[in-house]
């Protein structure tokens, strides 16, 4: 006889909420990665142990707003309503692009792809770059938590069990100015896990450099960002000079840790991430995007 699975889905947040505190509930918002987690034979169903809430229906998880020049969006926003949005930037769109096919696009959600934790989750190197914010709803109010700070390990996060993530900040990105990059190298352009992830953001005042981020995917536990680098280097004028690139190419070098996996060796995936940071700092001119 099938188990039987305890199922919560409440009409609003704060019922959620409520139920989150009295209960260790397992959050379900597209179930994209839950489903692959809990996959169980055919005919057999999947094997789990707490009561499921979902949250993926919640309209007050699925906005999207300005709040000066900053952007919030919901935490159950899907990529097909992201890339159907005007004010989401272009390059979280090409992020979301490379991301599976449009049935997984259709339930995926970019809090699931946060909380998720994978090292190879596509939207992490752009969202480090971008500084995002993390607003984790609970009873108790909400609690505002950077990403570098909220992920901590592969599948392992900084979230309470009565607590949900409600919204993603990304702070000063609809201001002018910025250039940002995004590059997955997988086996073929879309429905592919990532061998390398990478994002660039960079802002410069004619030539100098005022601000400037990058970040790693898939080489590391976490997203690879080193914001002592990138101090070095504001202030410096572009096209930068071959020796302070070679300093933060040999830095990352050592920083650069990734793993012989399934998708990839170990090898392939410095060398790949070396090669875009290069292209990365070697550009000449930075066209605002
Ligand atoms: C065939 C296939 C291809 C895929 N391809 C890619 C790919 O190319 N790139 C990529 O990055 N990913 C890929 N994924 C993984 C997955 O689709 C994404 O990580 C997606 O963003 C997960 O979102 P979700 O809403 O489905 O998360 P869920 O599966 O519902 O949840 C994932 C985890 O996050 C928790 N969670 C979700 N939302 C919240 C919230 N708001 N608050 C608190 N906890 C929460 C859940 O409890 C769970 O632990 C793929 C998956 C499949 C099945």
């Amino acid at each position: 006889m099938a188990e039987k699975i305890i199922a919560y889905r409440f009409d609003q947040v704060d019922q959620t909420l409520s139920q989150l505190n009295k209960e260790n509930c397992l959050i379900m918002a597209g179930g994209t990665d839950l489903m692959v987690l809990h996959k169980s034979r055919r005919g057999v169903p999947p094997k789990i142990q707490k009561p499921i809430i979902f949250i993926d229906h919640l309209s007050e998880l699925k906005r999207m707003y300005k709040n000066g020049k900053d952007l919030h969006i919901g935490a159950c926003c899907t990529y097909s309503e992201l890339l159907e949005a005007p004010l989401i930037p272009l390059p979280l769109k090409k992020a979301i692009k490379t991301i599976a096919a449009p049935a997984i696009r259709n339930r995926g959600t970019l809090g699931g792809n946060i909380c998720n934790a994978s090292p190879a989750g596509d939207t992490l190197p752009l969202l480090y770059v971008y500084n995002a914010k993390l607003v984790l709803r609970s009873v108790s109010g909400d609690r505002i938590v950077a990403i570098s700070d909220f992920i901590q390990g592969v599948r392992r996060v900084d979230r309470g069990s009565n607590e949900i993530l409600a919204e993603i900040i990304l702070p000063s990105v609809l201001e002018e100015g910025a250039y940002v990059v995004f590059e997955k190298v997988g086996n073929r352009n879309a429905d592919a896990i990532a061998k390398v992830g990478f994002a660039g953001y960079i802002r410069t005042n004619g030539e100098v450099i005022k601000d400037i981020r990058f970040a790693f995917g898939a080489v590391g536990p976490t997203m690879v960002r080193s914001v002592d680098m990138e101090k070095k280097l504001i202030g410096k004028t572009i096209p930068l000079a071959d020796a302070d690139i070679a300093q933060v190419l040999s830095a990352f070098d050592k920083i650069i840790k990734p793993i012989d996996d399934q998708r990839s060796t170990a090898r392939y995936r410095k060398t790949v991430a070396l090669n875009l940071l290069r292209y990365f700092l070697s550009s000449k001119q930075y066209q605002h995007n």
